[in-house]
């Protein structure tokens, strides 16, 4: 048997939903393909549950964080923002509170109620979403229209084991990335989009932890630090910084200010290249204000030893490793600490360096950079420079960004610009 829509959008995430709500025509019909049984099951877990849905930061700043393939996504803003974005779900019935950050949430701080305003839009406008559909193929027939080849995955279905067939006149990809993989999105729409002549950018994981050699983090597992700042140092090089948050676990590092370094990270261990990152645990104090401190604790405090002055410039379980690395006796006096110990306690406190040797894999990395080249889509419309009426949103483009709410939006702007190019080309017909 073979079904026909106008339109077959494949993945229920926040792309494909918005492209799906904004493709919208009376005249036409569209369906909603989705792998898993429950649909959006990853957008059900962003922010921890609570789903960041945007940032405020204005335009340009915004951009600055998806790095080097930001253009691409200058049109798309330009069309559907953060602000149209805060409209649209208010308009939907969810309420949005702002927190630190600029990151937006619901009020309820329930991903579930953003995913299910969604649904019941795409259900009020009589869009069927057909789930535990996996899409195994597409094929571009002779007449320019598509055939979508697909393998039910539900035990209860009665076509499992068989293949169903669907043929439409415009089909859009939004089938995310890689990352959580048990969440539906596998990476397989990058083999679909590269059967059909697209250039993929290598996926690689990205906003995720990384691994570090010896024992170091396994000593500070569990601490996080705030206001400090995390030095990248390639091939001896300094390649990238960012200040704020990093924690420690059994195999490394991670937290906010690592996860954003990740991806960059990733690119040049790939490359064979060496990484440390070089921790500073006092940002705000240069090298003389800093020596200046130790030199009023020193002078107060005489009498004491050398663990008691760390206990005033660092957290309590970072104490005995730093001692190690430094080499110093932690029970020497104060007032024996030489200006040659100063200078190496100066130096350790601002360059606390950890070799990176690998990261985590796609089950936990936030998002995957890579995916279909930005060069073969229209930035304008999101349809394929290679293939007529085929169109892409979300994650599986070549484009990922820094966490506080920059994927998703993206995610939401490409799905609504080719949902409404979609709509469009309706109307022109
Ligand atoms: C734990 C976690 C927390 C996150 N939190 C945030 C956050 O708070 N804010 C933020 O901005 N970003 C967050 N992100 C990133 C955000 O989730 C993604 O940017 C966003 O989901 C991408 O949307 P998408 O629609 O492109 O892809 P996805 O959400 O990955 O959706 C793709 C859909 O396609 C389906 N699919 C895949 N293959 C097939 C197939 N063969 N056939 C049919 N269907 C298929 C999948 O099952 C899936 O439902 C988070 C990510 C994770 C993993």
């Amino acid at each position: 048997m073979i079904i026909h829509y106008n339109t077959i959008i494949i993945g229920a995430g926040p792309a494909g939903l918005m492209a799906a709500i904004e493709s919208y025509h009376p005249d036409k019909t569209t369906v909603v393909l989705e792998r898993t049984t429950i649909p959006s099951m990853k957008f059900k877990m962003t922010g921890k549950g609570r789903c960041n849905i945007t940032n405020s930061a204005p335009l340009d700043e915004f951009l600055t964080h998806f790095g080097k393939n930001h253009r691409f996504l200058r049109y798309a803003f330009h069309e559907f923002f953060n602000n149209e974005l805060l409209k649209y779900f208010t308009d939907l019935g969810v309420q949005i509170k702002l927190e630190r950050g600029g990151r937006y949430f619901p009020v309820s701080d329930k991903a579930i109620e953003v995913v299910n305003a969604m649904l019941e839009k795409v259900k009020s406008l009589n869009i069927p979403l057909h789930v535990g559909k996996k899409v195994d193929k597409i094929i571009v027939q002779d007449d320019g229209t598509f055939k979508v080849i697909v393998k039910p995955v539900n035990k209860s279905d009665e076509s499992i084991g068989k293949t169903i067939e669907y043929t439409a006149d415009v089909v859009l990809i939004a089938m995310g990335g890689k990352s959580y993989p048990r969440t539906g999105s596998t990476g397989m729409g990058y083999k679909l989009a590269k059967d059909l002549g697209h250039k993929i950018i290598s996926p690689t994981p990205a906003l995720v932890s990384l691994v570090t050699a010896g024992k170091t983090a396994k000593h500070l597992q569990g601490l996080s630090l705030k206001n400090v700042q995390v030095n990248v140092w390639c091939e001896n090089k300094k390649s990238d910084e960012r200040f704020g948050e990093m924690l420690f676990t059994d195999k490394g590092v991670s937290g906010p200010i690592i996860l954003s370094l990740s991806k960059n990270i990733i690119l040049q261990l790939l490359e064979d290249k060496s990484v440390f990152i070089s921790i500073d645990f006092k940002p705000a104090l240069d090298d003389k204000q800093l020596d200046a401190r130790l030199l009023r604790e020193i002078n107060e405090h005489g009498n004491q030893n050398f663990s008691s002055l760390l206990k005033s410039l660092l957290p309590r379980k970072l104490i005995s490793v730093f001692v190690d690395k430094l080499g110093l006796d932690a029970d020497k006096l104060l007032n024996q600490i030489t200006s040659n110990d100063r200078k190496r306690i100066r130096l350790l406190l601002k360059d606390f360096r950890m070799e990176v040797t690998g990261y985590g894999s796609y089950d936990e990395a936030i998002v995957t950079a890579g995916g279909v080249s930005i060069k073969d889509i229209n930035p304008k419309t999101m349809e394929s420079r290679k293939v007529k009426n085929l169109y892409f949103a979300g994650e599986i483009i070549d484009i990922d960004a820094d966490t506080g709410g920059y994927n998703i939006q993206g995610a939401f702007s490409t799905g609504w610009v080719a949902g409404k190019s979609i709509r469009d080309k309706w109307n022109y017909i």
